[in-house]
């Protein structure tokens, strides 16, 4: 990688009301910048994205797949949508099918989510995850991410895509999501069952769990926001301890997962797409509707996964929380000025700094966060262009 890597960024505020100027040709403006043309004739291109749980319909929108799946066709290449397997089965009814796409969706590790290979880690109480069988199947990738806030991490973005969406399920709910509570944060001697009963009622997100019969206490760090009143519930006791360091395990096994998954590829037909478009508080995997915290910022682009990253991440912290949309039921949200945190750390918590993902990311040697951001079709330079006199129909056009 060079000292600065390129991310093309196609803003959603338009410098002039032609439609040459428009978030839509902004989009094909940074694929032309990317230059595709490592993709060869036949090759199977996944296209990596989150197609969206049950009512979770803000998701990259179709449209914009669409231009996606046809610049890759144009190169006489086979593109395909993947993502877990109940996500395709039901992305019909968020707008995705093979009509409205323009190309096949299938399942990433196959129709019972039992197509993998296994790929060894050293990580804690990691030592396997099972890769999408599909993903591993596919010649190219682009790695198309809607940019969203994460409860475990902070943002998701285009490491999360691959690093937990390239992976089977049982891999990505029990081990990802497992690997935070591998640092030992409760010692069962110190605790009596009446004080770790005091432990769950001191939780008002209810993320402390007990089970009497087994003198065990677990904590929920994926919804934890890291207020620490359980802590200060325990200190006279000191049996408790929460420290940064889980939550930086979910942070750096992302890293690492996004990197096997990366290895499987030859690097010049990867590709990175963020959509900073309906930024929400919590993943696409929620299901619901929900308010946009941040305003629509636009569209970027990269061949580097640790730049584009940074660049999103930036964008959004120099955008800011819309306050009156975050919704009540995030009951720690720090809007003091002077603390300089990162939006998503002002909702999910400041050890849950979004930056820590692409850091570990880049010790790992895939990319760069030394980045130029590079503005195409900006408003300066289309202000100058001979805008429309008006736009209407003049006969019923089917195309
Ligand atoms: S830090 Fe706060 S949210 Fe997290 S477990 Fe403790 S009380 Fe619950």
């Amino acid at each position: 990688m060079t000292d600065a890597s390129k991310v093309y960024f196609g803003s959603i505020v338009h410098g002039n009301k032609g439609a040459f100027a428009s978030i839509a040709v902004k989009l094909d403006k940074i694929l032309e910048n990317l230059d595709l043309s490592t993709i060869e004739k036949k090759d199977k291109v996944a296209i990596k994205m989150h197609l969206g749980f049950r009512d979770g319909y803000q998701t990259v929108p179709v449209f914009f797949i669409r231009r996606v799946v046809h610049a890759i066709k144009e190169l006489g290449a086979f593109p395909f949508i993947t993502d877990n397997p109940t996500a395709v089965y039901n992305a019909a009814a968020r707008g995705y099918t093979a009509e409205t796409c323009g190309c096949p969706l299938i399942p990433i590790a196959g129709v019972k989510d039992g197509y993998t290979e296994k790929v060894e880690f050293d990580f804690h109480n990691v030592d396997t995850l099972e890769l999408g069988g599909v993903l591993r199947d596919a010649d190219a990738m682009i790695d198309l991410s809607h940019a969203k806030g994460h409860n475990s991490c902070g943002y998701g973005g285009a490491i999360k895509n691959i690093a937990l969406g390239g992976y089977h399920g049982p891999s990505r709910w029990k081990k990802i999501h497992g690997v935070e509570a591998s640092i030992p944060y409760w010692d069962a001697d110190k605790c009596t069952p009446e004080h770790a009963k005091k432990l769950v009622e001191a939780c008002p997100d209810g993320v402390i769990k007990y089970d009497e019969e087994e003198h065990k206490l677990t904590v929920g760090f994926g919804m934890c926001n890291q207020c620490l009143e359980c802590m200060e519930v325990d200190k006279d006791v000191g049996c408790l301890e929460l420290k940064p360091e889980n939550y930086a395990l979910f942070q750096e096994l992302m890293a690492r997962g996004s990197e096997a998954i990366l290895k499987t590829f030859d690097q010049d037909k990867v590709f990175y797409l963020n959509f900073l478009l309906d930024i929400t508080a919590l993943c696409d995997c929620w299901g619901i509707g929900q308010p946009h915290i941040v305003n629509d910022i636009g569209i970027l682009g990269s061949k580097d996964i640790v730049a584009i990253e940074y660049a999103t991440l930036d964008l959004i912290k120099k955008e800011g929380l819309i306050e009156r949309m975050i919704p009540p039921f995030f009951r720690k949200v720090n809007l003091d000025p002077e603390a300089d945190l990162h939006p998503f750390q002002r909702i999910h918590g400041p050890w849950k700094d979004p930056y820590l993902a692409p850091k570990y990311a880049e010790e790992l040697g895939l990319g760069s966060s030394k980045y130029e951001l590079v503005e195409v079709l900006s408003q300066e330079e289309t202000m100058k262009m001979k805008p429309p006199t008006g736009v209407r129909e003049t006969e019923p056009s089917f195309y």
